[in-house]
């Protein structure tokens, strides 16, 4: 899915990311990149200038500049922003408090009405409702069939009054037959045209008007690109849309109508098709598709892990202790405090740029039970150990040991741990301060 999008945008944000500093003119030469993979991947023209103004405008903004890590934060820019552009949560469908609910489905021909009519039902009584598919597409008797035969392979009541009565008679009886037969949401497949016009726009203001659907969904093929997004803008317009449902995501759609609908008709996407069989149905989440795009995983919660733990000014005064190197037991004891809360330190660290390859990191983990340990051997320390460690010897090991219940052994594993982090850390500050161009990765 969005192959070409996601490359173009992952191989200029890999280009950032590892960089220790980011300067405007990085992150212009970036967005220049990022405006033309999105047009190429047909994304509405002032859908991309938009974003790529909110991007810009938020990643030279000072915080991010001068923040640890700037080349990550920009990609974080990116990816909010795009969950952003797609409706940022994911949208669910309205269901009246008062069954039957009534869905209907509209669209254009061949978009994947009737399919996603069945898929709805499956995807729904697998949440517990009680769906009843109706039939109101009358004008290809092949139209009734195909409903039929799905209804039946999943073993879904359809509702269906053959070809001869109008769609609005067809609703309004599919929602006398589901009060009567317990049918709690109503999904109405409804004829399509090749185009727009005022005929299938006047059929579906009627059968609205008649059944007062609780949620008008719009089925556009993704594969259409920008078309799919005026269609959605059209229908919108004439006859009001509660969402989209975004159909062949499972093809290679280039990305354009998932990442315009929103921002160009105000309506969110609900659900996805990605593929024909009527299991390939997912609801709508910018989030993950955002992930995608930009092949980030899990690496994106993580840095917000570390946002939310690792406070930006803390390390700033952590560096400037490195630089100086001047990094004590206190400081130690409170990076191990800072790791635990965030969780694996390689995975973590391996966001930091230039640290990723550092293998001493593993020895640098502890359990529940060791940091125990740590706190204990460290508070059993006087101020003065803790402040200089060099001043470390066997009769003070002992005294510590005893103090907080560890070995002599366990003490001078910790002493090594320290050693090894402060050399970590102290390569990281050097690394941080050769500047730009010349940062890690860079
Ligand atoms: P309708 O005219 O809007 O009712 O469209 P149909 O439901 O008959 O679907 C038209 C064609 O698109 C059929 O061959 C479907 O199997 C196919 N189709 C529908 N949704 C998807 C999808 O999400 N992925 C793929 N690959 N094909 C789909
Ligand atoms: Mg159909």
């Amino acid at each position: 899915m969005f192959e070409g999008l996601a490359e173009k945008l992952q191989n200029t944000l890999k280009k950032l990311r590892g960089k220790g500093k980011v300067t405007e003119a990085d992150v212009a030469e970036a967005m220049r990149e990022v405006r033309m993979a999105l047009l190429a991947a047909d994304v509405n023209l002032k859908v991309v200038k938009d974003f790529v103004a909110r991007v810009k405008e938020r990643a030279i903004g000072q915080d991010v500049l001068e923040s640890l890590t700037p080349g990550q934060q920009v990609v974080k820019v990116v990816h909010d922003e795009l969950i952003q552009l797609m409706g940022g949560t994911t949208s669910k469908l309205n269901m009246s408090s008062k069954p039957p609910t009534v869905v209907m489905l509209v669209g254009l021909q061949g978009a994947g009405k009737t399919t996603t009519v069945a898929k709805l039902g499956l995807y729904l009584r697998k949440q517990g409702r009680r769906p009843l598919l109706v039939a109101c597409d009358v004008y290809r008797p092949a139209a009734v069939k195909q409903l039929q035969v799905l209804g039946n392979q999943l073993d879904l009541p359809v509702f269906s009054m053959g070809t001869g009565v109008s769609p609005v008679d067809i609703a309004r009886g599919a929602t006398e037959y589901a009060v009567a037969q317990g049918r709690d949401v109503i999904l109405l497949d409804t004829a399509g045209r090749l185009h727009i016009n005022e005929e299938l726009m006047d059929e579906l203001k009627s059968i609205k008007s008649t059944v007062k659907p609780h949620e008008i969904m719009l089925v556009v093929d993704a594969m259409t690109g920008q078309d799919a997004v005026n269609v959605a803008d059209s229908f919108h317009k004439q006859l009001g849309l509660d969402g989209v449902v975004l159909t062949k995501l499972d093809g290679d759609a280039r990305g354009g109508a998932a990442l315009s609908v929103k921002a160009v008709t105000g309506c969110p996407i609900k659900f996805a098709g990605m593929g024909e069989k009527p299991d390939a149905l997912e609801p709508f989440h910018p989030d993950r598709l955002a992930s995608r795009i930009l092949g980030m995983g899990d690496v994106l919660s993580l840095i917000e892990k570390a946002q939310s733990t690792f406070d930006a000014k803390m390390a700033k005064e952590m560096e400037q202790k490195l630089r100086k190197s001047d990094f004590n037991f206190e400081d130690f004891l409170f990076q191990v405090q800072q790791m635990q809360k965030m969780g694996p330190l390689d995975q973590l660290v391996g966001m930091l740029p230039g640290m990723g390859k550092m293998k001493a990191l593993k020895d640098v983990q502890f359990d529940e039970k060791e940091i125990k340990h740590v706190e204990a051997i460290i508070l059993s320390m006087t101020p003065e150990e803790r402040q200089n460690p060099q001043i470390l010897k066997d009769s003070r090991k002992r005294r510590i040991a005893k103090g907080s219940g560890t070995s002599v052994q366990q003490v001078n594993n910790l002493i090594k741990t320290y050693e090894q982090t402060r050399k970590m850390f102290k390569q990281f500050a050097d690394m941080r301060g050769k500047g730009p161009g010349k940062g890690p990765g860079g």
